[in-house]
């Protein structure tokens, strides 16, 4: 089986090394020409990585309307083909582009993922499939060579407002558990002894039983997801409250840190150094 696949930066690229280490043919396309030299079955242009099924892993939804409409790849696409937006992306325009896609005979899925650089290249991502039943069944195989747990969670779009949702919570749980961490420093509380502690407690999470332990005691800003990602998918959460009518009072107050945050740190700061940043605010 074959696939087109683009977008082979810090996700896209494991994610594409293991479809073919599963015995997929994978054209894959980036627009920056460092990214495609890091994969072998890459191709020169967009257009060669047109394909029966096409996945896109970019950064958010202006970039996959891009490569879909303004860029023509759409118009490359045979009817009955399938496109599979595994970015995270705004899901309102996520409904758009899969209307326009069906305009022309070609079915959007989406399927944003959960897990991280770590779980791309181990294949322990969570994916998050929106769309009719028996299409995401048709994509099974494909997805689940590229995570553990496949979860079909609702019509299309559903993933991507899932995943949004996932990681307004994560965002808050990393943003608390570090000014935790920070007050229990400055009462002389050991910060090992902190995470292990918590990490048998009520008061863990994945941010402390993952990024704690592996990203902010040790210091090493360097868990693939930067800053910019995170205060995109913040934006796409609260729109989406906003948008219902859900009250997110402390969500909006995530955002707001986050902003701040990127704002004094840079878009390309890792998100784990918002403990970083939080020190600096304290004055430490
Ligand atoms: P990234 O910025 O590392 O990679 C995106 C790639 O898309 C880049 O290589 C870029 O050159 C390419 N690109 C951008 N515009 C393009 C275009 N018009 N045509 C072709 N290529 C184009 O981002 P990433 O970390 O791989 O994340 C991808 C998506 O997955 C994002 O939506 C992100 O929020 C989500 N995500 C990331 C992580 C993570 O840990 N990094 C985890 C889960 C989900």
């Amino acid at each position: 089986m074959s696939a087109g696949f683009v977008g082979l930066g810090n996700m896209g690229l494991p994610m594409a090394a293991r479809l073919v280490e599963a015995g997929f043919t994978v054209r894959g396309y980036d627009a920056s020409a460092a990214a495609r030299r890091r994969f072998p079955g890459a191709v020169d242009t967009l257009p060669e990585a047109a394909a029966q099924t096409v996945i896109l892993m970019l950064p958010d939804s202006p970039a996959v309307r891009s490569v879909l409409v303004d860029e023509g790849l759409l118009d490359r696409l045979a009817a009955g083909s399938r496109v599979i937006d595994m970015s995270s992306s705004e899901p309102t325009e996520t409904r758009a582009l899969a209307d326009q896609a069906a305009t022309r005979g070609v079915e959007l899925l989406d399927a944003p993922v959960s897990g991280g650089v770590a779980g791309a290249r181990q294949v322990t991502l969570t994916i998050m499939a929106g769309g009719p039943e028996e299409s995401v069944a048709a994509c099974r195989p494909l997805l689940e060579a590229m995570g553990s747990d496949v979860m079909h969670v609702g019509p299309v779009a559903a993933g991507h407002a899932l995943k949004a949702l996932n990681n307004l919570l994560s965002a808050t749980s990393l943003l608390v558990s570090s000014e935790a961490l920070l007050a229990g420093r400055r009462f002389g509380l050991d910060p090992q002894v902190m995470v292990d502690t918590l990490n048998r407690s009520t008061g863990r999470s994945w941010s402390t039983q993952t990024k704690l332990p592996q990203f902010v005691l040790p210091r090493d800003w360097s868990s693939g997801f930067p800053m910019r990602l995170m205060v995109k998918d913040l934006q796409i959460a609260l729109g989406l409250a906003e948008a219902t009518g859900a009250p997110a009072p402390l969500g909006r107050t995530t955002l707001e840190l986050w902003e701040r945050a990127c704002a004094n740190l840079g878009e390309e700061a890792d998100h784990t150094e918002i403990a970083r940043w939080l020190e600096g605010l304290a004055g430490d």
